[in-house]
C-alpha cells in the first residue's frame, strides 16, 4: 500500500526524503509529499519518519 503522510504532523525533516529507495519523495511548502504513480510500497518512509507522520492506511 502506498503510504500517507499527514501533513499537519510533519515537521519537514526531510528524513523520509533521504530514506526512499526510488526517490519519489519531495518536499513542498515545507511538508513532504509522495509521488503516489511511483511510490514502490516499499514501507521504508514509514519507519523512518521520526514524527510518526506517514503511515500506511487502513483497508
Ligand atoms: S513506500 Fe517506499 S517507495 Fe513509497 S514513498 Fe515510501 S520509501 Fe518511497
Ligand atoms: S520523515 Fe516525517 S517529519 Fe520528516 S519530512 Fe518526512 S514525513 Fe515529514
Amino acid at each position: 500500500m502506498i503510504p500517507v503522510i499527514d501533513k499537519d504532523v510533519c515537521d519537514g525533516c526531510k528524513d523520509c526524503v533521504e530514506a526512499c529507495p526510488p526517490e519519489v519523495i519531495s518536499m513542498v511548502d515545507g511538508k513532504a509529499v509522495i509521488d503516489e504513480s511511483l511510490c514502490e510500497e516499499c514501507g521504508e518512509c514509514v519507519d523512518e519518519c521520526p514524527s510518526g507522520a506517514i503511515t500506511l492506511p487502513r483497508k
